[in-house]
């Protein structure tokens, strides 16, 4: 398991792991909005936080978190169902979110050194997973990517990060985790890798260290300095 000390550079890393949502694209104020105007139109009461520290759990997890929350019992699968596929076209009415600042240089600097990559991500948005195989210079191959479909339980379980590691066939001490959710984060660590945790949304970055970062940053930028650093 990852220890607080333990140093990890560019020319150890051979494998990394990104989460998608809130770490290479933009996207988390479009999905906390599209979740809060579903839970609106069911008549429940669902806040941009409640999103945030829900962030990382798949969208069914989320509907039926927010039942028990609220009624103090699970809706029917039909009702999840309803509600995800109603905050998904929410979501698929907006405009398509951009890339994370500074995601692209990182995956480039990444790439430069000749490290494998790809994506584990609670979404199963189809558009946001198409723009991410076209804009990010071809790093990520559709095979390779794991997302809500692709696993029995989400994330802070340990079985995305798990199976991400599994494809992408490097092994565990030599790649790492990059995550902005402490549900994602915590699911990064207990797969027993190096997680770094880039604080991209409104949450306080105590929490990201708390959920058991090994190291936390406060944007993409600084995660391509660190990236470079030597002294890692
Ligand atoms: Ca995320």
């Amino acid at each position: 398991m990852g220890q607080k000390k333990e140093k990890m550079n560019i020319d150890r890393i051979k494998g990394v792991l990104f989460d998608m949502d809130g770490v290479l694209f933009d996207s988390m104020p479009l999905h906390a909005r599209a979740w809060v105007m579903a839970f609106q139109h069911v008549g429940m009461a669902f806040s941009e936080m409640d999103v945030y520290r829900n962030e990382g759990s798949r969208g069914s997890d989320t509907v039926q978190y927010a039942f028990r929350r609220e009624t103090g019992h699970e809706c029917s699968k039909e009702e999840e169902t309803r509600i995800y596929q109603y905050k998904s076209r929410q979501y698929e009415s907006f405009p398509e979110p951009e890339p994370m600042k500074g995601a692209i240089d990182v995956v480039r600097t990444l790439k430069e050194h000749g490290v494998n990559m790809t994506v584990v991500t609670g979404s199963g948005e189809k558009t946001t997973i198409d723009r991410l195989i076209r804009l990010f210079d071809g790093c990520f191959e559709r095979e390779k990517l794991v997302t809500a479909m692709d696993v029995q339980i989400g994330k802070p379980h340990p079985e995305p990060y798990l199976k991400g590691l599994e494809k992408l066939g490097t092994k565990r001490e030599e790649t790492i985790v990059i995550e902005n959710a402490p549900m994602g984060i915590e699911s990064g660590v207990a797969a027993g890798m190096f997680t770094i945790g880039v604080n991209t949304g409104p949450l306080d970055a105590k929490e990201l260290a708390a959920a058991g970062a090994n190291v936390v940053l406060g944007s993409m930028k600084e995660l391509n300095e660190w990236l470079l650093k030597e002294e890692n």
